[in-house]
Formats: C-alpha cells, sequence, structure tokens
C-alpha cells in the first residue's frame, strides 16, 4: 500500500525474492493484487487517507475474503480493532489492541534479537523505530513474538502485525512466513 511511509523498501525486498510487486493506493489497485504489505510510516495519516480514498471497505472486504496482509509499524496499528488512548480512523481487522510509540520517541528506536515462533534458525534482528506494541491479543490471534510482556508479533489466519521494520534489514524470513500465507 502506497499512500504513505516505506512501501519503496517493501517493494525491493519482495522485488528480491522474486515476486512481482507494485505500488496500490487506489480501488483498481487493491483490487488487482492477491495479497497486501502496509508499511511503516504514520498511521494517523494513513488511516485518514485509507478513509478520504474509499479503500478502507475493499480491503477490510478482500482481507474478509482470505487476502493476506502483513502490517508493519504503523502497518500493524492500522490492523487493530483498537488503539489505546487516542481516536483514529483503523481498518480494525485483527483482535488486538496496539499501544503507539510503546518504546519512547524517536531516539529511543533500537535493534534487537528476537525469538520468534515458529522460525527456524538464529534469532531474527529486529529494527524497532518508534514502534508501537499488542497490549492485547484476543483469540484467535497468535502470538509469535515478544519483549518482555510486549507482543511484537501476531498472527490471526491470514493477518500479520508486526511492530518492527523486516523491509529494513537482509534478512527475508518474515516475508517467507508471509509469502506461505
Ligand atoms: N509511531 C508510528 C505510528 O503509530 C509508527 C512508526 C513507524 O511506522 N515507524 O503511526
Amino acid at each position: 500500500m502506497a499512500l504513505q511511509g516505506d512501501f519503496q523498501e517493501h517493494l525491493s525486498t519482495l522485488g528480491r525474492l522474486g515476486v512481482e510487486a507494485f505500488p496500490v493506493k487506489d480501488e483498481e489497485g487493491i483490487s488487482k493484487v492477491n495479497a497486501l504489505v502496509i508499511p511503516g510510516g504514520e498511521s494517523t495519516t494513513m488511516g485518514i487517507l485509507l478513509t478520504r480514498w474509499g479503500l478502507r471497505e475493499i480491503i477490510r472486504e478482500r482481507a474478509r475474503e482470505g487476502m493476506p496482509i502483513l502490517g508493519t509499524c504503523a502497518g500493524m496499528v492500522l490492523l487493530a480493532k483498537q488503539v489505546e488512548n487516542i481516536e483514529q480512523p483503523l481498518l480494525g481487522l485483527m483482535n488486538i489492541t496496539v499501544r503507539r510509540n510503546a518504546f519512547g520517541r524517536q531516539r529511543d528506536s533500537f535493534e534487537c534479537e528476537l525469538d520468534i515462533k515458529g522460525l527456524e534458525g538464529p534469532p531474527f534482528k529486529a529494527v524497532f523505530i518508534r514502534a508501537p506494541v499488542i497490549t492485547v491479543a484476543a483469540p484467535p490471534v497468535e502470538v509469535l513474538a515478544k519483549i518482555d510482556d510486549k507482543i511484537v508479533l501476531a498472527k490471526e489466519g491470514n493477518l500479520l502485525a508486526c511492530a518492527f521494520h523486516p523491509e529494513l534489514t537482509e534478512d527475508t524470513r518474515i516475508y517467507r512466513l508471509f509469502l506461505g500465507l
């Protein structure tokens, strides 16, 4: 989804994986893809644009029909049913509550080694930039990674919510997980 944010980085990673990927920002685009990445950026801005450009309903409909969606960082916020302490337009597709900027401000961005359920090999080097976290995950959401009590990767059926930025590191295992959906 190319309304705003770092969609270019996602496009290049998908390209490297041999996936035919292109930016979409209107109804026609959304109806053509068979999977969607919602990038990091500003969830408030993206939510407003989604609503203004009439994309919210078609994305919700396609998701309900089974289209896989990977939401990273701000994209994860948009997938949530609820955001703590703030009213903003959301897609509201996953049974999760998120807290924005849960680790602090821009200068509190960091990298860490993350153990991810179901991912083979060494820990995943995850990049967090003003990252949100999931504070409540209700069934049928499956928690795949946590930092202390903060959920940073979760899956609900065809939907994958990721608090960090897999598009900014070389490790493509999160994309493989997504493409497997
Ligand atoms: N804090 C931003 C938001 O909630 C997300 C930051 C990011 O996507 N890197 O919209």
